[in-house]
């Protein structure tokens, strides 16, 4: 077993590597990476620094739906729970966007604790990427759509942590405001 701090920075390392050269959407073409540091930070600052699995998991946790990295790579690697932590915030990409959609919410209030935080993490993370200055009328749908979806999966996901929960409410303001 990994150190808490080589557990997370083998976590960063990895998830660079993994989603190289790829770009987040919204705002200015970020590189992906960004997003993974903003999730893992908004956990460790969630949960104090205590649980370095749960960081970890948040700079993993695309790299399965998004790369050809698989749960047992991430389970050998770091361990049973980052893998499953993962494996608990990856879609089904055979199903199409709204069925996928439809089951992040069915499927938010089912989730382990760590899941819940990290699907409030990234949430918090992609609305707050779509919050420009004068929106254009597709990037403000855009907004609408996604803050009205996220609301609906966040809604399953509360009761673990009161700081999270209220910087994703700040999110969802300060994205009404400019819709
Ligand atoms: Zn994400």
């Amino acid at each position: 077993m990994l150190s808490p701090i080589r557990l997370v920075s083998e976590a960063a390392e990895f998830a660079a590597h993994r989603h190289n050269g790829m770009a987040r959407k919204g705002r200015g073409n970020e590189p992906y990476i960004n997003h993974l540091a903003e999730v893992a930070n908004l956990l460790a600052t969630a949960t104090d620094g205590v649980d370095a699995e749960l960081v970890a998991a948040g700079w993993l946790h695309d790299c399965v739906e998004d790369t050809d990295t698989t749960r047992e790579e991430l389970a050998q690697l770091f361990s049973e729970r980052v893998a499953s932590l993962v494996a608990e915030c990856t879609d089904d990409m055979s199903l199409p966007k709204a069925e996928r959609r439809r089951k992040q919410i069915e499927d938010a209030p089912h989730k382990s604790p760590g899941a819940k935080l990290i699907k409030i993490a990234d949430k918090i993370s992609n609305t707050g990427a779509r919050i420009q200055t004068d929106p254009s009328a597709e990037e403000r749908d855009d907004l609408a759509d996604y803050v009205g979806w996220a609301t609906q999966v966040v809604a399953g996901c509360r009761g673990g942590n009161a700081w999270l929960e209220e910087k994703f409410d700040d999110a969802v303001k300060a994205a009404r405001a400019l819709l």
